[in-house]
């Protein structure tokens, strides 16, 4: 049979089983109630063995490696697609079945492991199981990197293109240009009351408000939908069915707003990939770094502008007269953009964030170099942090062991929540030659902001890798320069 053919049937099959997990996994995230999960778990295991044997069997292996071969004769989209799905089923292969098995027991072990580390403040109870994950980590990359250095080869696996010796150059432009900076910001005594932050926010009402922001954001309810859960995330099936979460707190109003409109970022993006990528390896976001920088563009670029406050706000007034009877237009800017100096990444400021980042870059580089081991991590955390952010945690819990990533075994992940802000920005400049973005956030127009971006991005899916995007939409490779610009004018003009 015809190689592409046997190719797209199997595909296929995949994408069947594929949709089915995700809606089940959605429905788990969301609603299941309790009691359902042993069972589920059953049919999920089940329905991920047969996906497992289809995306990594003998067959797919045969068209995929057969097309490979012929990829001169391929067309150019067909030749990127099958160059992706090579690389990922490189990736699974040529790894030990066994050794593949024991590292996903592992990663199941250690997910408990470290939360137990983490609510008792016992990294020493974590750090043997974080130093097998690394092992693993190294061997794996060793059976399919090709040579190359470790920690590109699982840079290059989060975001496609970039390697150490970009993303060097991009946190050492942070450090010279951004970080003194940040410092001046830090240093502004700020004796603004910021208590209307905290107060109580019925969540009914704050639904209402999300339901605003989704026809603010243009969102197509007919091909998606939004729910509650604790960690707010977006899935999309296909640009037909996106779905998003956010989470509601009552005494914390804007963590939900920003959820929302971080998420609706993502949530547009899905929605506005032409369709004809469906069912191939092409279809979705190109690259998480992509993905973040489309979901920050809203989120901070755009949410977080005074035109944004100037024409919203009286809308979430008027749905909480007594809670911001005392509160202006100007407070609420300035109080959803307070800098401060934070432990925790995920309740970082936009300014302060991505010093949390290069805080676990530059960590993982040396640990990938073997420069320091799991015996010196907490000791290297805390002098980073006070190095860039001038705090040091008092317990690893608000230290090394607050993120996820290390135990679920995502080294070269974190680099790209920075890349993404960066990205956005650089975008954003792009825009502004075309028209006057916050002008039209201000006159409530984001369709024009979102047939923008469509026509310049999202429409492409994966087809185009994100070094070929940040050319042709921006005429130039990536650049941080941008980013910095941004962030010290934007702070510039609300501190100094
Ligand atoms: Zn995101």
């Amino acid at each position: 049979m015809d190689l592409n053919k046997k190719y797209r049937e199997l595909l296929k099959k995949e994408k069947a089983y594929t949709y089915a997990l995700q809606i089940l996994n959605w429905d788990s995230q969301t609603e299941a109630p309790r009691d359902c999960f042993p069972q589920r778990a059953e049919v999920m295991g089940f329905l991920s063995g047969e996906m497992f044997k289809i995306s990594t069997g003998k067959d797919m292996q045969e068209a995929v490696y057969g097309l490979y071969e012929q990829k001169d004769t391929l067309d150019e989209i067909t030749k990127r697609e099958i160059h992706k799905a090579k690389k990922q089923l490189d990736r699974i292969t040529k790894i030990p079945e066994n050794e593949f098995i024991e590292y996903n027991r592992l990663l199941q072990m250690a997910q408990r492991i470290w939360e137990d580390a983490k609510a008792n403040n016992d990294y020493q109870s974590f750090k043997g199981t974080l130093a097998e994950i690394i092992e693993y980590t190294k061997k794996f990359v060793s059976y399919y990197g090709e040579g190359k250095h470790p920690y590109d080869v699982l840079l290059d696996q989060y975001e496609e293109g970039m390697s150490m010796k970009e993303y060097d150059e991009f946190f050492a432009t942070l450090k010279r240009d951004l970080v003194p900076f940040v410092r001046k910001v830090l240093a502004v005594r700020d004796d603004t009351n910021y208590d209307f932050l905290s107060r109580k926010y019925d969540i009914d009402t704050q639904k209402k408000f999300s339901n605003y922001l989704m026809d603010v954001m243009h969102f197509n309810r007919n091909r998606g939908l939004l729910k509650q859960n604790v960690h707010p995330f977006t899935w999309g099936t296909s640009p037909e069915d996106v779905r998003l979460t956010t989470k509601y707190v009552e005494n914390m109003v804007f963590s939900n707003v920003f959820s929302v409109i971080h998420e609706l970022g993502h949530a547009t993006y899905e929605q506005q990939i032409d369709s004809k990528w469906n069912n191939t390896f092409l279809e979705g976001g190109t690259s998480m770094g992509i993905h973040e920088s489309q979901s920050r563009f809203y989120e901070n670029i755009i949410g977080r502008s005074h035109e944004f406050w100037e024409t919203h706000y009286p809308k979430l007034k008027s749905l909480f007269p007594e809670q911001l009877k005392d509160v202006d237009v100007d407070l609420v800017h300035r109080g959803v953009n307070r800098v401060e100096a934070s432990l925790i990444r995920t309740e970082a400021d936009e300014l302060t964030y991505p010093l949390h980042i290069m805080v676990r870059y530059e960590i993982e580089r040396m640990i990938m170099n073997g420069e320091i081991g799991v015996d010196d991590l907490p000791e290297v955390w805390n002098e980073k942090m006070e190095e860039y952010l001038g705090v040091t945690p008092d317990t690893d819990t608000e230290g090394v062991l607050q993120d996820v990533h290390w135990s679920s075994g995502m080294i070269g992940y974190f680099p790209t929540y920075a890349l993404g802000s960066a990205y956005s920005a650089q975008f954003y400049n792009a825009m502004q030659k075309d028209f006057d973005v916050l002008g039209v956030v201000k006159t409530n127009d984001m369709g024009k902001i979102n047939a923008w971006l469509k026509e310049k991005i999202h429409q492409y899916g994966s087809s185009k890798d994100p070094k070929e995007l940040l050319l042709d939409v921006t005429g130039e490779a990536f650049n941080p320069k941008y980013y910095i610009e941004y962030l010290k004018d934007k702070y510039s003009k609300i501190y100094f």
